[in-house]
C-alpha cells in the first residue's frame, strides 16, 4: 500500500500474556522434586475441572494429545464415523483419524460459523459413533440441538473447546455440558501452559480410561491388576502413549488460570472496539452473536463483502500485512487440506464452509495488547479498504 505503514512494528494475531508470578511458580517447580508429571499436574486438574464445573480432568501434553485420549475413551476405532466441522484446526478431525475411525463433515451455520444441527442430522448412519463440535472463535455450538441428536442416536459427544475456556452456554460454563470436553492451553489460547491441553468430564469411566491412556496404557492400581508381583508391580493393559503433562506446564497453567478473568474481560473490551468501529462498514459484516451464549472471543473474524470491494481476500489479506498488522484466516476447510483430498473428500461437499474460506481475514485479538494497538488494527482495515473500495 501506498506509504508509510500505520505500525512500524508487526502486531501478531495472538500471543501470551506471561507476569512474574508466572516466572515465579514455574521457577518454584523447577527448584522442586518433580519435573514431569508431579503434584501440579493433579492441582492443575483440579483448578480446571472446579473452573468449568467438571468433576474429572485429565492434563495432557498438548490439545491434539488430548482429542486423541477422548477418541480412545469413546472407544472410537475402525468403521465408526465421528462427524465434526470443516472449519476448525486440522486436530480436531486427525483425532478420529489416529484411531482407525473416519471423520465426516458437517457444514457450518452461515451466521454462526459453527457447525449446523440440521446437517449433522443428516449425515447419520449406522456407523456414526460420535460428534466433535467446535466452539468456533469461542462461541458455543447449538448444543441443545447437538445433545438431542446425540441422545436419538446414541452418539458420544467430544466438545472441541479448544477456542472456549470461560464460554457459556444458556448461562452454563463449557467444560461440563458433554462426555467429554477438550481445551488447549497453546500459547495463542486462553491461558498457556506452554504446550498442553485438558479433557474435562462427569463420566468415572471415561476418566480412569483417559490417565491409563496418557501414560503408555500402564497402571498400578491395585484394583485394577490382573495379576501382582509385589511393590514394583505394574501393568500396560493396553497400547497407550506418552502424552503426560509436565509439572513445569502445569504450574504455569495453574498461575493462568487466576488470571483468566481478567483475560477474557480485556479480549471482550477490545472485540466491541471492534465491533463499534466496523459496524457502519458496508464492506466488512462483523461477528454475530448467538443471544443463548457467551462466547470467551478467542478469535474476531471480519467477513468481506466482495461483491463490494475491487481486491479480493487476498489483496486486503496482503494490504494489512504491509500496515504491519498480524491477520490470518482461521481456517483453511479441513477436508481442502491435501492429505483429506488424497484419502477423498471432495471439494463442494461444505459449501457453507468453502464460500467462507474466501472471504474471512482474523484480526489480532489477544489481552496483552493495548488500545493503541487495537486503533492501529481499526485504523488499517480503513485504510485498506478505502484502497480496495469500489
Ligand atoms: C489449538 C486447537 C487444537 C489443538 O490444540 P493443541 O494444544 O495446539 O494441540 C484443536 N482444535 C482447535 C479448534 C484448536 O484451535
Amino acid at each position: 500500500m501506498i506509504n508509510k505503514p500505520i505500525r512500524d512494528n508487526y502486531l501478531p494475531y495472538g500471543r501470551q500474556w506471561i507476569d512474574e508470578d508466572d516466572i515465579q511458580a514455574v521457577v518454584n517447580i523447577l527448584k522442586s522434586d518433580y519435573l514431569t508429571t508431579g503434584p501440579a499436574v493433579g492441582e492443575f486438574e483440579i483448578a480446571i475441572a472446579n473452573y468449568v464445573g467438571a468433576k474429572y480432568a485429565v492434563a495432557f501434553s498438548n490439545g491434539t494429545a488430548a482429542l486423541h485420549g477422548a477418541c480412545f475413551a469413546a472407544d472410537i476405532g475402525k468403521g465408526d464415523e465421528v462427524i465434526t466441522t470443516p472449519l476448525t484446526f486440522a486436530a480436531s478431525a486427525n483425532c478420529v483419524l489416529y484411531q482407525g475411525g473416519k471423520p465426516v463433515f458437517a457444514d457450518v451455520d452461515p451466521e454462526t460459523y459453527n457447525i449446523d444441527p440440521l446437517k449433522v442430522e443428516s449425515l447419520i448412519t449406522n456407523n456414526t459413533k460420535a460428534i466433535i463440535p467446535v466452539h468456533f472463535t469461542g462461541q458455543p455450538v447449538a448444543l441443545d440441538e447437538i445433545h438431542q441428536i446425540a441422545k436419538k442416536n446414541n452418539l458420544i459427544v467430544i466438545e472441541d473447546a479448544a477456542h472456549a475456556l470461560g464460554a457459556t452456554y444458556k448461562g452454563h460454563m463449557i467444560g461440563s455440558l458433554s462426555d467429554m470436553t477438550m481445551f488447549s492451553f497453546h500459547p495463542v489460547k486462553h491461558i498457556t501452559s506452554g504446550e498442553g491441553g485438558i479433557i474435562t468430564t462427569n463420566n468415572e469411566e471415561y476418566y480412569l480410561k483417559l490417565l491409563q491412556f496418557r501414560s503408555h496404557g500402564i497402571t498400578r492400581a491395585p484394583d485394577k491388576l490382573i495379576e501382582n508381583h509385589g511393590p514394583w508391580y505394574y501393568e500396560m493393559q493396553f497400547l497407550g502413549f506418552n502424552y503426560r503433562m509436565t509439572d513445569i506446564q502445569a504450574a504455569l497453567g495453574d498461575s493462568q488460570l487466576k488470571k483468566i478473568d481478567k483475560f477474557i474481560d480485556l479480549r471482550k473490551k477490545y472485540v466491541s472496539m471492534y465491533d463499534d468501529a466496523f459496524k457502519e462498514i458496508d464492506e466488512i459484516q462483523t461477528p454475530y452473536q448467538d443471544p443463548n451464549v457467551s462466547s470467551s472471543w478467542h478469535l474476531y473474524i471480519i467477513r468481506l463483502d466482495l461483491e463490494k470491494l475491487s481486491g479480493n481476500r487476498k489483496d486486503i489479506f496482503e494490504g494489512l500485512l504491509q500496515e504491519n498488522i498480524g491477520v490470518n484466516v482461521h481456517y483453511i476447510p479441513v477436508h481442502l487440506l491435501p492429505y483429506y483430498a488424497q484419502l477423498g473428500y471432495q471439494r463442494g461437499i461444505c459449501p457453507n464452509a468453502e464460500k467462507l474460506y474466501e472471504e474471512i481475514i482474523t484480526l489480532p485479538l489477544f489481552p496483552a495488547m493495548t488500545e493503541d494497538d487495537v486503533n492501529d488494527v481499526i485504523s488499517a482495515v480503513n485504510k485498506v479498504l478505502n484502497f480496495y473500495r469500489k
